[in-house]
């Protein structure tokens, strides 16, 4: 089976650092990243997979945002790069996303959440709980609990219960949603981190959250640039697991990348490969959603 696939980058990063952050340069001190989600359609509605930055986060970051990662990221704030305005010009309706499924937490992750009330919205139970206890300064900075006013319809799920799947553990489907997207845990980032898998007609796409952030990473001699290999260290849960995780995502693309294929949320380049599009631009508009299937991967 095969089911109609989106890539939205839902507003970019412009990180300090500039080519030290994201290997490319060309905006001078500041660098560029995306924040890469999925649009779903399967027979009857739509899931999205991680929700970028929302219409509230753009329209008063300071209330949503800390001032810390407003100061190192300075997000690009344009509202026709929300999710839901990328779906509205999808010519979907955005009632219709009826499941968000989150990699994780994180303030660049959960924006876009308040723009959909009525989805269910399925995580890992230990990224709720862990982002929820608001434990550190950086826990309090990285996720925001005014970007989760779906929290009663959150549905979370145990660490440890599943099956196997291409060299992973204890990966589950999700309640209501069809067994060709699955929750695969990737933990380090955070606790709770997860991949989450869709099946295509020729493979699966795998979305790897930020288990990694470069896409040299997945190379047999893996290479990141030092300002991601920084921001990675500094928001870290539990480092071996971490990289445990992305020693079997660069096995996975090293040896079965005919089955599946594997992205990470903020590496430009991999959006911009998948999509064919530049990052900074949204989607074209497409005449007949819920129709017949029309992208290769
Ligand atoms: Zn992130």
């Amino acid at each position: 089976m095969g089911q109609r696939v989106h890539h939205l980058n839902c507003i970019s990063t412009c990180p300090l650092g500039g080519a030290i952050m994201d290997g490319r340069g060309g905006a001078g001190l500041r660098g560029r990243l995306t924040c890469h989600c999925v649009l779903v359609e399967t027979a009857t509605e739509l899931v999205l997979v991680d929700t970028g930055f929302g219409l509230r986060d753009v329209a008063d970051p300071p209330s949503r945002l800390s001032k810390f990662f407003l100061f190192l990221l300075r997000p690009e704030f344009r509202e026709e790069m929300t999710a839901i305005r990328q779906i509205q010009r999808l010519n979907y309706d955005p009632r219709d996303v009826r499941h968000i499924v989150l990699t994780h937490l994180d303030f660049d992750h959960a924006g876009g959440l308040d723009d959909f009330p009525h989805a269910t919205v399925h995580l890992l139970e230990a990224e709720r709980s862990y982002a929820t206890a608001q434990r550190t300064m950086l826990d309090r900075m990285r996720f925001r609990p005014q970007q989760w006013s779906t929290q009663r319809n959150w549905r979370t799920y145990a660490y440890g219960q599943g099956e196997r799947w291409h060299g992973f553990h204890a990966v589950r489907d999700l309640q209501g949603l069809p067994p060709d997207i699955l929750m695969i845990p990737l933990v380090g980032h955070t606790f709770g981190h997860a991949g989450v898998a869709i099946r295509r007609r020729n493979g699966w796409l795998l979305d790897a959250g930020d288990a990694y952030f470069y896409h040299h990473e997945m190379d047999v001699l893996p290479g990141c640039t030092p300002g991601l290999r920084f921001y990675q260290w500094m928001m870290e849960k539990d480092r071996p697991e971490r990289l445990l995780n992305q020693e079997r995502l660069r096995l996975l693309c090293l040896e079965r990348s005919d089955q599946v294929k594997v992205f990470c949320a903020h590496d430009a380049v991999e959006f911009e490969r998948l999509t064919g599009r530049a990052a900074a631009e949204p989607p074209s508009a497409s005449r007949r959603p819920f129709s017949i299937e029309t992208h290769a991967w």
